[in-house]
Order: C-alpha cells, then structure tokens, then sequence
C-alpha cells in the first residue's frame, strides 16, 4: 500500500485506522502477523465508501468479527482488515403482534453471547446456544456456528450484506445457502445484520438450560487459555473430530507453544508465544496421524489467512 492510499485512508478514517497492526492483538488465539491497514467502519456508509475505493485500487478487503475462528499466519495480511463498530453493534426488538415471540435486528458486531443473553432475559428461546460462542452476529452467521444441534440458521430470516461495488441487498431466508458451519456468500460479501425469529419460552427453564450449557462448556473446553475453538470439522458419519484425535493419542502434543489440548482433543491452545506456523505444523501431523489409523481426512473449521512469514 503506498503513501497516497495510506493518505486517504486516514483522512476517511482518521484515528479509525492502524497500520502495521499486529493481528494476534484482535484474535482469541492471540495468534497472527501484521495487516497493512486495519479499518473500523461504523456506519453503512463508511463501508460502501471504502469498499469501492478498495475495488477500484485493487487492494482485497477481508472482514472480520472477533478472530475467534481465525488462524492468521505469521507474515500477516496484505491488503484491508476491516471490523464493525458502532452502528453495527446495535439491537432492534420487534414484540410479535400476537405475543406468541419477537424479531431481532442485530448489528454484525453484536457479540452473540450478548446476543444470546439479550434474548435469555427477555424470555426468548432459541439462542441459549450461542451463550458460551465468542463470535460476533456477522461471524457466527458466515460459520453457521452453533452448538449440541442448534444453529445460528435455525432462527434467521433475513440477513443484509454489501458486496464490493457497494450495492446493499436484503436476502431473505429462503435464498441462504446455510449448511454445516458454513453459509456459502459470494466472494467479498460483508453482512452487515441479520434478522431473526425467536419464540417466547417459560423463562425459568430457558435460564435453567443456558447454566447446564455453560457448565457443560467449562467442564470440556480449555477456556482458560487461548485458542479458536474447534480446530476441525466433524467429519459426516464419523465419530466427532476431537474423538478421532483423542483414540489417536495426540492430547498433548506441542509444536513449540501450540499444544493439543489435554481437556478436549479438538482444541489446539496457546501457551503463550505459539507461532502460526507451530499451529499449522500441528494440523498436519494431526490429519496425517488420524488418516493413518482411521482413514478419516479431518478438515480445518478453523479459518486460516494471510501469509506465511519468509524466513
Ligand atoms: C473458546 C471457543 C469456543 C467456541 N465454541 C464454538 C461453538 O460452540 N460453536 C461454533 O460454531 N463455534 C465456536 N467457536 C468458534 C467461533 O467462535 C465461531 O465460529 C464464531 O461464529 C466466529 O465469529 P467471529 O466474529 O469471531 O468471526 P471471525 O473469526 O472474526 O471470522 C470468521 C469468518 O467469518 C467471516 N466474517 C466475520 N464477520 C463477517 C461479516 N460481518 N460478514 C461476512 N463474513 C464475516 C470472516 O471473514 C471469517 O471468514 C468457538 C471459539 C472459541 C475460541
């Protein structure tokens, strides 16, 4: 990026701009070189400005929510990081005429948690789920996350999006190809909200369900140190990925400061100053390992970016 496009991105962005921004500070993995540019949009406006000026100067945008399904490489990002703030960290409630429930307006920044909580204090169901994800709306929508059989594609009506000439659409439920920990959108789409629907519940038990589910995390996920959560898929009709790893004897395994987590098989964790490509070195003997004994090709959830560093 030269100096005239770092120019107009500072007088559009003014202190909304970094440059050189290390990515391990904006990841839970606390993993990941350093982006040209990291951008915070606040506005719709923000972004169509930004998005044009980025297609028309050929420079890629990859959006981002709260880097908890990320796996950034040591050498960084080339090109625009761009995060949601403000405008997009809000949330609409719409009471259903009939009481029976209501429709959510929620921002693509809005943590899903705060989200899931949102909804668990006005008696709502369906989002218990998301109380333990530290996704945001527009992240968890791109994963289709979800948890013990629920998913974020259970509740959706509609979601917006820009895509990179700027053009705002409304997609409707009906055209949303939602499938395992995916949500198939074109190259370079940005969601902006998503609508949902949710039934009123009995409150009590709703709140009875979100402690079991959060009990239930803390008692299997290594939550206290850093990671991106599931590291695979499950495969279909196989036992889960973190079964498969853990019947191969890999809990524990380090490469430098990544570790296989000793409390669920799916995790890699970071012990302090692991390196991408330590993570990296462990996905593969991890895949080579479990292909050997089972004939299972696990395949990354965890979404990997950037470039690796030259040495
Ligand atoms: C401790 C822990 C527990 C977890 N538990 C679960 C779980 O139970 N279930 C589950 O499904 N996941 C889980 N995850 C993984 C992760 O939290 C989810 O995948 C989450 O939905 C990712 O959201 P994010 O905002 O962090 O997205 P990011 O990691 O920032 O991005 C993930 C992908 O989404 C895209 N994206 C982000 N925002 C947008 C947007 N506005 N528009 C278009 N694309 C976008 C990014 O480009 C990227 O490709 C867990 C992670 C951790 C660390």
């Amino acid at each position: 990026m030269n100096e005239t496009d770092k120019n107009w991105l500072t007088d559009h962005f003014s202190q909304h701009v970094l440059f050189d921004e290390p990515m391990w500070r904006h990841t839970t993995f606390r993993i990941g070189g350093p982006v040209d540019a990291m951008i915070t949009a606040r506005t719709e406006q923000e972004i169509r400005d930004l998005v044009v000026w980025a297609h028309t100067k050929g420079h890629p945008i990859m959006i981002f929510g709260a880097g908890s399904n990320l796996l950034v490489l040591d050498g960084g990002v080339r090109g625009i990081v761009l995060k949601l703030a403000d405008e997009f960290e809000a949330i609409h409630f719409m009471p259903r005429v009939n009481g029976t429930g209501a429709v959510i307006t929620a921002g693509a920044g809005v943590l899903v948690r705060q989200l899931g909580k949102y909804a668990l204090d006005r008696g709502l169901a369906g989002l218990n789920f998301t109380l333990g994800i530290p996704g945001t709306v527009g992240g968890a929508l791109r994963m289709n996350a979800g948890a013990w059989g629920e998913c974020v594609a259970d509740s959706i009506i509609s979601i917006r999006v820009i895509n990179r000439y700027g053009d705002i659409a409304d997609i409707s439920r009906d055209q949303l190809k939602f499938s395992y920990r995916r949500l198939d959108l074109e190259k370079d789409t940005i969601i902006l909200n998503g609508r949902i629907k949710l039934k009123r519940a009995d409150r009590e038990a709703l709140r009875q369900e979100a402690i079991r589910m959060q009990k239930r995390r803390r008692l299997n996920q290594p939550l206290s140190l850093p990671s991106a959560g599931s590291v695979f898929r499950n495969p279909p009709g196989q036992k889960a990925a973190g079964e498969l790893i853990d019947q191969a004897g890999l809990k524990g395994l380090r490469v430098g400061e990544a570790e296989v987590s000793t409390k669920h098989a799916n995790f890699i964790v970071n012990n302090g100053q692991a390196k991408a490509s330590d993570v990296i070195d462990l996905i593969r003997q991890i895949q080579k390992t479990v292909f050997e004994r089972f004939g299972v090709n696990l395949e990354p959830e965890v979404t990997i970016v950037g470039q690796e560093a030259h040495s």
